[in-house]
């Protein structure tokens, strides 16, 4: 499980997050929404470990992880940011994060059996998620945090991928934090939805409860509800 309590993460006189507190169950999948810049991939660099926070904890499995470095926090990421070797082929990308890593089950899981010799570059937007997907998942981390995984993917592709991701996650039992300023991505994706504003926790929710009770204006204008 993941507890995050009080977490401020101050930039000069900025809050990119203020006083968060988010409680993720083990085999929950949560998708953290909310408009650019209010704070959704600071809060998952700070349970990552890649951002400290100004004040506040975070406690994976009530351990106080809050000043242990990344690669020891067991968690998984898929980032904005980190792409792939393009002239390596699929195998040699996952195995570049995690050595002993199962190439034939990881590809099987995101659907790419037989992609593990084809060079990167000769793939396909959604399949390269894919792999990043796959590599993200190699050291079979207990918490799994995606920041926009199906960011650069068009609609359709996007909405048929989510629909893959959620089934996958429920069938390895992975906890997941999910990033994405999509709101259909996130209640397909999702068990609980976090909505962000400003560097705070503005909802947390199922989908339907988010959707049937917005708590504020601001959570029923960002769903386009009103106008
Ligand atoms: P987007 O949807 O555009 O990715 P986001 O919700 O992920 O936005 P964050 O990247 O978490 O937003 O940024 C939150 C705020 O903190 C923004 O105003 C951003 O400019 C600021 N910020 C983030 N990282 C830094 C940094 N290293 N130094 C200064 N300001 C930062
Ligand atoms: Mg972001």
């Amino acid at each position: 499980s993941l507890s995050v309590a009080g977490v401020s993460v101050r930039f000069g006189n900025k809050n990119a997050l203020l006083d968060v507190d988010l409680e993720v169950a083990d085999h929950e999948v949560v998708a953290v929404l909310g408009p650019s810049g209010s704070g959704k991939s600071t809060l998952l660099r700070v349970v990552a470990g890649l951002q400290e926070p100004s004040s506040g904890t975070v406690r994976l499995d009530d351990v106080n992880v809050t000043r242990v470095p990344p690669h020891r926090r067991g968690v998984g990421l898929m980032f904005q940011d980190h792409v792939l070797f393009p002239h390596r082929d699929v195998a040699g990308n996952i195995r570049f994060g995690n050595s002993r890593a199962d190439i034939g089950s990881l590809l099987g899981l995101v659907g790419l059996p037989d992609a593990g010799r084809r060079r990167v570059d000769t793939l396909s937007g959604g399949e390269q998620q894919r792999v990043a997907l796959a590599r993200a998942l190699a050291p079979s981390p207990k918490l799994l945090m995606l920041d926009e995984p199906l960011g650069q993917l068009d609609r359709e592709l996007r909405e048929r991928l989510v629909v893959e991701l959620r089934r996958l996650f429920v069938r390895l039992g992975t906890t997941v934090l999910a990033v994405t300023h999509d709101q259909r991505e996130a209640f397909a994706l999702a068990d609980r939805v976090v909505v962000m504003t400003e560097g705070r926790i503005a909802q947390i929710g199922t989908p339907r409860e988010i959707w049937e009770q917005p708590a504020s204006e601001f959570v029923a204008r960002f769903l386009g509800f009103t106008n």
